[in-house]
């Protein structure tokens, strides 16, 4: 079959053909319906530290996708085939004393999907079925393929308290524009964002932000605290600049909450530490998926109707067209890139 796959060690992926995987214990083979490219896959394709340390190729690469089970492992008795599934990137051990006490969403034996061990960009995949998780068939595919990115900003808003609260998302990359959906499902009494980019902005305001805020040219501090005299209640820090991190502790009002998404390319960072202690701030980093929690909160969502993610979604491309595909996110011209297998 033709894959996706980090061939050699250095910057580009490319097209392979590699072997039909089968089901071992406790996995199942799924039939590729649609696919999405994540900033990660980006990091590989441009082959930088964290990728070339991380990464032992010949590996196929994705994490983000979804289709239908084909084959059944031994002992797997949940999973059905024909069903319609999406993959969960995170493949935890189950043993751990995270994993044990419902927080393996930082189980510290986690291999990834497309990093670790061999990815979803390809005809078949074969994972293991707990990663497999059912979707129901009122989906769209394209919707379905990114869950894994979704339940990142689900997770996030549901860090803290949503309904009739203000809440500032700094960043509207795709993860930011689905927390702004979330947020205003969830009953948010105002969305604010911030963004640089004028078709983030754009996005970011079809997905329902009540307000965009540029950083050029205004002081976002002050317009944020002109909307909400005394502070947010709440900040989710998608961007991994800084700055946002200093606005979100210097905007929140005393006692909310910050919830960290974002990674940052120098990750030790000064805190005005008098702010977070005498605001009594409470400062949360967010990883993965809440295992299973954030995938049956994300299930309720999606089936009520009430996320608008359509407008995230601003390419749709055959898979052989990745290249394309990868150009476009490195420009910062794309919100989520969708492949598609047929
Ligand atoms: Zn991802
Ligand atoms: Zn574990």
């Amino acid at each position: 079959m033709r894959a996706i796959a980090k061939a050699r060690p250095e910057p580009g992926v490319e097209i392979i053909d590699a072997p039909e995987p089968t089901p071992g214990v406790g996995e199942v083979k799924i039939e590729l319906e649609a696919a999405s490219v994540c900033g990660t896959d980006l990091h590989i394709y441009s082959w930088d530290e964290w990728a070339a340390n991380r990464i032992k190729p010949p590996k196929i690469i994705g994490h983000e996708f979804c289709g239908r089970i084909v084959e059944l492992g031994a002992d797997v008795e949940d999973r059905h085939i024909g069903q319609f599934v999406a993959s969960e990137s995170h493949i935890v051990c189950g043993h751990c004393r995270q994993c044990l006490q419902g927080q393996a969403h930082v189980c510290v034996n986690t291999k990834i999907l497309g990093v670790d061990v061999d990815g979803g960009f390809a005809k078949y995949v074969v994972i293991p079925k707990d990663n497999a998780r059912p979707t129901d068939e009122s989906v769209p595919r394209e919707i379905a393929s990114f869950q894994d990115a979704l339940g990142n900003a689900i997770h996030t808003v549901m860090d803290g308290p949503v309904k009739d609260q203000t809440i500032l998302i700094t960043g509207m990359g795709p993860i930011g524009l689905f927390a702004v959906s979330t947020c205003k499902a969830l009953g948010a009494a105002k969305v604010i964002a911030t963004e640089l980019s004028p078709l983030r902005i754009e996005l970011a305001r079809q997905v329902g932000a009540d307000q965009v805020v540029s950083p050029i040219g205004n002081d976002v501090a002050a317009e944020i605290l002109r909307e909400c005299p005394g502070g947010v209640d709440g900040v989710l820090e998608m961007s991994g600049h800084p700055s946002s991190l200093s606005l979100a502790i210097d905007v929140v009002r005393p006692g909310g909450r910050i919830s960290l998404l974002g990674v940052y390319s120098d990750s030790k960072q000064t805190l005005d530490m008098d702010k977070v202690i005498f605001k009594g701030l409470r400062i949360q980093g967010i990883v993965g998926r809440k295992l299973w929690e954030t995938w049956d909160q994300m299930q309720d969502l999606l089936k009520s109707g009430k996320l608008d993610l359509t407008p995230v979604v601003t390419h749709r491309m055959h898979y052989t067209e990745f290249h394309n595909a990868m150009e476009l996110m490195k420009a910062g011209q794309a919100g989520k890139v969708v492949f598609f297998f047929d």
